[in-house]
């Protein structure tokens, strides 16, 4: 299992706090491609170093190659043809890769046929919304007619597993406008839908607007009301809730990011990529988020990386938290053992908690009308100490 972060966009999104570097269109095509050819030959040379431990994954996990960002669309498909490459021949259970609309519907059939070629079977689009208004808020590239146009190229190419990203909770996003937006979501019939409420990132530049008071919060009771409205919505059409954020048609649900919610090794290469390794309670691993460089004499200098071993309570606190995001819930004399004190019962009888079908042993999970508060209900498992 092995995920790649490509740490390139075209431009920065309002509300984006994660590592990216800008790439302009407007950059010298020499610029752009001694940049992309520095970070792919370094993500090959962290390949070549890390391939046990590639291979160390492949009996807990899926079979599975992730691309994401970043833009991964930002780069030429001859570039991402090199990392495929460097990780050896393979056919993925499942292939993903992010995509910008914009740069879908820049590259055309050609581009989607190309994507097809190098063995992609999964799409996840960062669309956000379908309002052209709230998309310049955000700094979107695209546009919604943009958005259409790229999933029906995706479509068109032979792509049957794509994954729309949307965001509610913006203060000037009203109720009607969201809902319109799911609509236009759902009338694509993608295979796949994630939905994130929007939050104020560290250094993004909705911060600094929050900050000077260009921007209000949305309220807990406007956020909490358009995620039910996508509950109900996807609901209606047929989607499964597997995970609070997350939507698909029946056997869609994205193989690769439920492994992360079991805790499965993968490993992450790229700059700021993070990796999971066991046995139990597991090492994190990270690389540092910086561009591979090349010093005077032309030598190729890659990220760093560091790494830390969990601590029992922190692999319990892990395991809860991510189980309890998922529709599958956790095993319940796994939950008691992990955190005796938890006030379980209490959480069972409040409806906090509820008791699931099984076959084994008893599960328990977060209601689906609880998900919205399971921030509160997770951290009532962990009692200090
Ligand atoms: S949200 Fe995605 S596309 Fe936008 S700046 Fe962040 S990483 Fe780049």
């Amino acid at each position: 299992m092995i995920y790649v972060h490509v740490p390139f966009c075209r431009s920065f999104c309002t509300y984006c706090g994660f590592y990216s570097e800008i790439c302009s269109r407007k950059e010298a095509q020499q610029v752009q491609s001694r940049i992309f050819g520095d970070y792919a030959d370094a993500v090959c040379e962290e390949i070549g170093e890390r391939r046990a431990e590639i291979a160390a994954t492949a009996p807990f996990a899926p079979d599975t190659l992730y691309i994401g960002g970043g833009t991964p669309s930002v780069l030429p498909v001859e570039v991402l043809e090199r990392i495929v490459r460097a990780l050896g021949p393979a056919t993925y259970a499942e292939f993903t890769l992010e995509v910008n609309p914009d740069d879908v519907a820049a590259g055309g059939a050609q581009y989607a046929a190309a994507l097809r070629t190098l063995g992609v079977n999964r799409v996840s689009m960062g669309v956000q919304s379908f309002d052209d208004g709230i998309l310049r808020w955000m700094n979107r590239r695209h546009d919604a007619a943009g958005a259409r146009e790229a999933f029906r190229l995706l479509h068109a190419a032979g792509f049957d597993n794509i994954s729309i990203d949307l965001i509610f909770g913006l203060s000037q996003l009203s109720d009607g406008l969201w809902s319109q937006t799911v609509a236009e979501a759902l009338a694509l019939h993608p295979e796949h839908i994630s939905a994130y409420q929007l939050s104020v990132e560290e250094d993004s530049a909705l911060a600094e607007m929050v900050k000077d008071g260009r921007y209000a919060e949305a309220s807990e009771e406007q956020c909490r009301g358009q995620y039910d409205t996508l509950c109900r919505m996807l609901a209606d059409a047929g989607y499964v809730h597997y995970e609070i954020s997350n939507w698909a048609l029946p056997g869609r649900e994205a193989v690769h990011n439920s492994a992360y919610w079991r805790r499965v090794p993968y490993v992450g290469l790229g700059p700021a990529a993070h990796s999971f390794s066991l046995p139990a309670p597991g090492v994190r691993s990270w690389n540092s988020a910086e561009l591979a460089r090349r010093d005077a004499s032309g030598r190729l200098l890659r990220w760093r990386s560091g790494s830390e071993t969990l601590s029992q309570r922190e692999a319990a606190e892990e395991t809860i938290m991510l189980a309890l995001r998922t529709a599958a819930g956790i095993s319940l004399p796994l939950l008691r053992r992990l955190s005796p004190s938890a006030p379980v019962d209490e959480l069972l009888a409040s409806g906090s908690l509820r008791l699931i079908p099984s076959s084994g042993e008893p599960r328990v999970r977060i209601p689906e009308d609880h998900f919205f508060v399971s921030d509160d209900i997770i951290a009532r498992l962990f009692p200090a100490g």
